[in-house]
């Protein structure tokens, strides 16, 4: 039976990634500290055998007794109200604490997977993107504590790879969205379905012509999973393909919520990407992957846990 050690497991896509590995049969050591994970977000999970719960900062130390097959570093915020918010946090933990999680895995001689992400890419000048593009990041505006820190923890990761042999992953997310994030997170998906379901305007920031491409949840977990147990070193993006404009998402989530919101139109934050699209070549051909959940379902899905969530 794998033993696997998920850090962030307490977050959005962390405790999705803890349920799917118990689901198959893997022991799970499920590491956070809470800054924007949630002991809710795994409270289901306490009782399943082979689950454990550490609340530790792995920025500070990622002790773990005992065997381990896979190391898997999702602890992150992510959302841009949080590079605001608690920026040097996020640097630390994408460097310190990508430390940490590499040198446990080499202590453990287990495999390391990163969560690293499409926001290496900045505001690409490539579209779509492959992972053989460098990508046009700001490295001193405001996103740039989660780009460069997500790019640091990529090259550490290569480093370990090159230097101790280490067996690596890396995987580049895009705008991955679904139950159990944050209703007041702040990213795009959930603050427009808390909206709508309240009936209160949508807040649009620009025109709404910027692209992002969404993915739902499930499809992320089941792609992340198809990688660990590939041997692919990557890095390999995991999202959808399908491209939609900050405007037609909106269109979208007041259609499956039935909800009479309008749109506010708001400032566009600085350094805002116009566009991101995963080239999902190496993906399809590596892992056989694809992803499934289209927009609408995805949103539907998401929407009716908010609902429950915020009873509404
Ligand atoms: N966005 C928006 N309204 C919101 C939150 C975000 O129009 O309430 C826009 C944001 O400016 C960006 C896109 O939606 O263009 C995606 O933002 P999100 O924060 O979800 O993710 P990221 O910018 O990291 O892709």
């Amino acid at each position: 039976m794998a033993r696997t050690v998920v850090t962030g497991g307490a977050g959005f896509l962390g405790s999705h990634m803890c349920e799917a590995l118990l689901d198959r049969g893997d022991q799970v050591v499920c590491v956070d500290n809470l800054v924007t994970g949630r002991s809710s977000n795994v409270a289901h999970l306490s009782e399943r055998d082979g689950f454990e719960f550490l609340q530790v900062d792995v920025s500070e130390k990622l002790d773990v007794d005992g065997p381990v097959d896979s190391v898997m570093h999702l602890a992150s915020p992510a959302s841009p109200v949080d590079f605001d918010r608690i920026p040097i946090e996020i640097m630390q933990v994408g460097s310190y604490g990508t430390h940490l999680g590499l040198e446990l895995a080499r202590k453990k001689q287990a495999v390391f997977h990163l969560n690293s992400t499409s926001e290496v890419y900045g505001d690409p000048l490539v579209h779509p993107q492959p992972e053989t593009y460098w990508g046009n990041v700001n490295p001193i505006g405001p996103r740039s504590v989660y780009d460069e820190a997500k790019r640091f923890a990529e090259a550490l990761t290569m480093a370990f790879h090159r230097t101790h042999d280490l067996d690596v992953r890396i995987v580049r997310t895009f705008n991955t969205y679904g139950p159990r994030m944050r209703p007041d997170d702040g990213r795009v998906v959930s603050n427009f379905i808390v909206q709508a379901l309240q009936g209160e305007p949508l807040t649009m920031y620009g025109d709404g012509s910027q692209s992002r491409s969404f993915c739902y949840v499930d499809d992320q977990i089941d792609g992340q999973l198809a990688l660990l147990d590939s041997g692919y070193v990557g890095p390999v993006n995991i999202g959808n393909p399908n491209e939609f404009t900050v405007r037609e998402l909106a269109d979208k989530v007041i259609e499956a919520t039935n909800s009479s919101s309008t749109v506010e139109f708001l400032p566009l934050p600085k350094d805002d990407p116009t566009q991101r699209k995963p080239d999902l070549t190496i993906a399809r051909r590596e892992l056989g992957w694809e992803p499934s959940v289209q927009l609408a379902e995805g949103i539907e899905r998401t929407a009716a846990h908010f609902a429950a969530e915020l009873n509404l």
